[in-house]
């Protein structure tokens, strides 16, 4: 069955895109530790992180990298923290975090946004990357 993310790839399920290239996806967190948490997505669908091949996986930590640049000069943080999960959903995908407080790692501290606040925030990041 096609992952969550795999239909917001094919546009079955919306999100507040962020950026894309013929490989990738980016896309706000729904549910964000931080203002500006964003997901990277392979479109090819995969489990796990290191089950990718090398140029698959150097394909993706060099567009999460783009992303998180953007990113870092979109939201004020300290730093952009990356981590990668998939827990809960089983189609690899790196966060990228801004950071202010260690807590904002941890998953369990979570802020919410309004409708306007995703699409400015998407805007705005996608327009640096
Ligand atoms: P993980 O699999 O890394 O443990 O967590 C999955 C992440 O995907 C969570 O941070 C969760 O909020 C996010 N997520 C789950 N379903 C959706 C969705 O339908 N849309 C978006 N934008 N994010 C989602």
């Amino acid at each position: 069955m096609a992952s969550i993310f795999t239909k917001i790839i094919n546009g079955e399920i919306p999100c507040y895109k962020v950026a894309e290239d013929d490989k990738h996806i980016a896309f706000l967190d729904i549910n964000p530790n931080a203002k500006g948490h964003t997901l990277c997505v392979p479109k090819e669908e995969e489990n796990k992180v290191f089950d990718l091949n090398k140029e698959a996986y150097s394909d993706l930590m060099d567009f999460s990298r783009k992303v998180a640049i953007a990113l870092e000069q979109t939201v004020p943080c300290k730093r952009v923290g990356m981590s990668v999960i998939g827990l809960e959903v089983p189609h690899v995908h790196v966060h990228l975090i801004p950071l202010n407080d260690m807590r904002d790692m941890t998953f369990q501290h979570k802020v919410s946004l309004n409708e306007k606040e995703f699409v400015e925030l998407a805007d705005a990041i996608g327009a640096k990357v």
